[in-house]
């Protein structure tokens, strides 16, 4: 029979009232660092031991099916916060909260956290481990409210945390910094750059996707995705992740990503959910010829100024008549989109 939910026994921790919030620790004394550092050390060992043990005392089943693989290398816990180069007046949004391990980390090193969780017993968890942590507003939610949209509790809440930002008269930038779970990665990402664009984006993903992220005109991996990304940011993989850095062990390899938004290149894209859209539409047909598929997008064969269009297109950009989207690097399909959709 399934164990109801319970909140984990804590008999050894201290009152409320006798720990620094951890945004704070900067201010406490050296007696008191020292005994901060120890509880934050053993409070950030995210280990197999540590989560089966946590998890069999509150009842809780894990859901794969939900991504929930939570990262048990504590090196690539630090190796994640220390690749998103986190200063102290950005806003940072996780998500994906599980215990919230990464959360605390983030926690201390930036002005405000937005945090997200869907699964309303890890949310408790979660809770629970950041009672002291001031800066951190966890949602429990999904949070895509359809698979092309954020959900409006997730905007509101980094409104909030810009509102409180400014309110401080401080000046910092959005970040994402998160062990996705992959169920939701690819919509996260492409939501966020169309919608809600971070300055950066530091993630663990599974590799496949890494490689869909980073992938450049030619590449196996090539598809709207890595056009999207592409044509907008600067993309680096730092590190391949084995399946045992994670448990349960995910059955694939995963990897942690950067992105850097590129302010200049995105500028050049005039309508970004157009955009969007065509990039999806060309990629529904990858493998084809594109001038084709152009030309089935604006009508077909039966509308011969869209194909003169195209055959304009193509001369100004120099395009073989043969050539695949696979094939087409980001910035020429910003300029073929910008002259295809010219009304
Ligand atoms: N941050 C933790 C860590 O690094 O160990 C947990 C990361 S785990 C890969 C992904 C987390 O995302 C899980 O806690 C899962 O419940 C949560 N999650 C899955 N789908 C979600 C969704 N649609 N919205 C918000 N959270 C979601």
């Amino acid at each position: 029979m399934k164990k109801s939910f319970q909140r984990p026994s804590r008999p050894s921790r201290k009152k409320k009232s006798a720990r620094k919030p951890l945004r704070n620790r900067s201010r406490a004394t050296s007696e008191d660092k020292g005994e901060e550092a120890a509880a934050s050390a053993s409070a950030t060992r995210q280990t197999t031991a540590y989560l089966k043990k946590l998890f069999s005392e509150v009842g809780f089943a894990i859901d794969t099916k939900k991504g929930q693989n939570f990262l048990v290398d504590l090196n690539l816990l630090d190796l994640l916060e220390r690749s998103a180069e986190i200063q102290p007046d950005d806003i940072v949004l996780e998500v994906g909260s599980g215990t919230a391990a990464l959360t605390e980390r983030l926690a201390r090193a930036a002005f405000r956290v937005v945090t997200i969780e869907i699964d309303s017993r890890l949310a408790t968890l979660a809770q629970d481990r950041l009672v002291d942590a001031d800066n951190v507003r966890l949602v429990n939610t999904d949070v895509l409210a359809r698979k092309n949209k954020l959900s409006a509790d997730v905007l509101s809440a980094l409104d909030e945390a810009e509102q409180e930002r400014l309110t401080a008269g401080k000046e910092g930038r959005f970040l994402l910094v998160a062990n996705l779970p992959y169920c939701v990665a690819t919509p996260v990402i492409s939501n966020l750059i169309l919608s809600r664009p971070f300055a950066s984006a530091t993630v663990t993903v599974q590799y496949e996707m890494a490689e869909r992220m980073t992938a450049t005109a030619g590449h196996h991996s090539y598809n709207a995705l890595s056009v999207w990304i592409g044509s907008q940011c600067r993309s680096e993989i730092i590190r391949i992740l084995p399946p045992a850095v994670f448990w349960p062990r995910p059955k694939v390899d995963s990897a942690i990503v950067r992105l850097d938004l590129q302010e200049h290149r995105r500028s050049q894209i005039l309508d970004l959910p157009r955009f969007h859209t065509f990039l999806r539409n060309i990629f529904c047909h990858r493998r084809k010829v594109l001038r084709g598929v152009l030309i089935s997008l604006a009508g077909g064969k039966k509308n011969p100024e869209a194909v003169a269009r195209i055959d304009m297109i193509y001369e100004k950009f120099n395009l073989e008549r043969n050539i695949r989207a696979e094939s087409i690097d980001p910035d020429t399909f910003v300029k073929i989109e910008r002259e295809f959709s010219l009304p």
